[in-house]
């Protein structure tokens, strides 16, 4: 007889709800993720289009305007 090592339930509560969108390499600077964005989160950066994250709703409109697929959720 021994002591059962606990075995809790707990779920690992790692989801970040202020969770955004962000720009990666493949941007071609076409600027359409831009003119389509709700909140006005995205701006031409130095390298390619970026997302505020403060600003971003997440709510995945410039991922499905993007041609290049550029746009993915972080
Ligand atoms: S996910 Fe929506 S709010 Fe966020 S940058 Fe893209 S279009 Fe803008
Ligand atoms: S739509 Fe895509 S390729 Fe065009 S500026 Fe936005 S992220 Fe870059």
């Amino acid at each position: 007889m021994g002591i059962e090592p606990e075995q809790g339930t707990k779920e690992d509560d790692k989801e970040d709800t202020t969770m955004a969108y962000v720009i990666t390499d493949e941007c071609v600077s076409c600027g359409t993720c831009e003119a389509e964005c709700p909140s006005e989160a995205i701006s031409q950066g130095d390298e390619h289009y970026v997302i505020d994250p403060d600003a971003c709703v997440d709510c995945g409109t410039c991922a499905d305007a993007c041609p290049t697929e550029a746009i993915k959720p972080e």
